[in-house]
């Protein structure tokens, strides 16, 4: 039987006439080695942003079923002009929206989930030696409503489509050579990863790397499918996600993210007793608030503060949450909400058997002259709140400090 490859090409990728047909050229070529293609792509670069940047001229919160109605239109620009530059070339191509390769999710508009693949119509355009190339981030529902899987959703339709197809391994082609040890924006010296973990993976794209959209890792994971992020600008073998191998642990720190979009919020004064911190925190989960880092200390007088940290663009929302809550029956004495923070992780699944990463952690940034301001941990991450300005200088130090400009990973 031949074997099923797939491969996604993301915006940039597929940003361009020119960059079309240089992938039609590169699917040809894995066509030619004997493979069935199966190809998912994104929308031209920046056009999903345009798309949403026209609803919101017309209103301030569209309706979200015609959000994706809207939304999917971009992917269905680059399906259809792909299958023409692969025909052009004397190649046959089929183009589908999510629609038609029965790509099947919930009702959750704009952030979808999918729910089922039934692949026989993918299979039978497949066995008919045709190049399938499938619309990204879309789907549809059971009752036939065009549904988006969320920002970045293409990931995740790829690999889901590997799931199905069984396919050997599901590449990502993007516009970097992969997965890096941390962003080389930041620091030049940063190394490309060959291969890394599901968990780490995880951690990285949900503490700062954008490379993966959170979900398609988590998919991966829970079926089993290996990823290749690669870059669809060369031939260069870029980073393997797969399961955790026995060498991994090896290294100790195999990543350093970071994110300035925090907001740290501090409700001074509170009553120090039983049933306060339940009672911001049930009230921000209520809100669909997501807390990161929390911290409380004790203060005199049997008052305490309380300091937590949300994304920036929940910053308003959660403000307006604690307000209504001292005046209802909180009581405290002030909210302070601090803008300019954030927050710098290092990762790596070696930390389950290594002792001494935190440590070494807070003295670098010690040494650096970095105040931390708060501190939140998992198995496999070590995370500081910082202040905003000491970022770039922060990561610097931690990569050089762990040594991830040597290691051989
Ligand atoms: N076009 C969508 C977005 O920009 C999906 C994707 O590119 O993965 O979020
Ligand atoms: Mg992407």
């Amino acid at each position: 039987m031949k074997k099923i490859l797939v491969q996604k090409y993301g915006g940039t990728s597929v940003g361009t006439i020119d960059r079309i047909k240089a992938v039609a050229e590169r699917v040809i070529a894995s066509y030619n080695e004997g493979h069935h293609v199966v190809v998912v792509v994104s929308a031209m670069s920046g056009q999903t942003d345009q798309l949403i940047a026209m609803a919101h001229k017309i209103s301030n919160q569209p309706d979200e079923r015609e959000m994706d109605m809207l939304m999917a239109t971009g992917e269905q620009i680059t399906i259809a002009l792909l299958a023409m530059a692969i025909q052009e070339r004397g190649y046959p191509a089929v183009s589908m929206t999510g629609f038609q390769a029965n790509i099947i999710t919930d009702k959750a508009h704009t952030k979808a989930r999918i729910m089922d693949i039934p692949t026989e119509k993918l299979k039978n355009e497949l066995e008919k030696g045709k190049i399938v190339i499938v619309a990204g981030f879309q789907g549809v529902t059971e009752t036939g409503d065009i549904t988006t899987l969320g920002r970045g959703g293409s990931d995740t339709s790829a690999v889901a489509l590997a799931a199905v197809l069984k396919a050997d391994v599901c590449e990502i082609y993007t516009d970097v050579d992969g997965v890096f040890t941390t962003d080389p924006n930041v620091v030049p010296e940063a190394r490309k990863i060959d291969r890394i973990s599901y968990d780490e993976m995880l951690e990285m794209a949900s503490l700062g790397a954008k490379v993966l959209q959170i979900r398609s890792v988590e998919f991966a994971m829970n079926y089993g499918v290996t990823i290749h992020v690669r870059s669809s600008f060369n031939n260069t073998p870029g980073t393997i996600v797969t399961r955790e191998e026995a060498d991994m642990e090896h290294v100790v720190v195999r990543g350093v993210t970071y994110s300035k979009n925090e907001v740290k919020l501090t409700v001074m004064g509170v009553p120090d007793r039983p049933g306060i911190a339940a009672t911001i925190f049930n009230s921000l989960a209520g809100a669909n608030i997501i807390v990161d880092m929390i911290i409380q200390n004790i203060s005199e007088q049997g008052l305490a503060d309380i300091s937590f940290t949300v994304p920036q663009n929940e910053s308003q929302k959660a403000l307006q949450v604690i307000k209504g809550l001292v005046k209802e029956k909180l009581g405290a004495r002030q909210i302070i909400c601090d803008d300019k923070i954030s927050k710098v992780s290092v990762i790596g699944i070696g930390m389950k058997s290594h002792s001494g990463v935190a440590a070494k952690m807070f003295d670098t940034l010690a040494n650096e002259g970095i105040n931390i301001l708060m501190i939140s941990t998992s198995e496999i991450a070590i995370s500081c709140a910082i202040e905003s300005k000491y970022t770039e200088l922060a990561v610097r130090a931690l990569h050089d400090a762990f040594g991830l400009d040597k290691q051989v990973s």
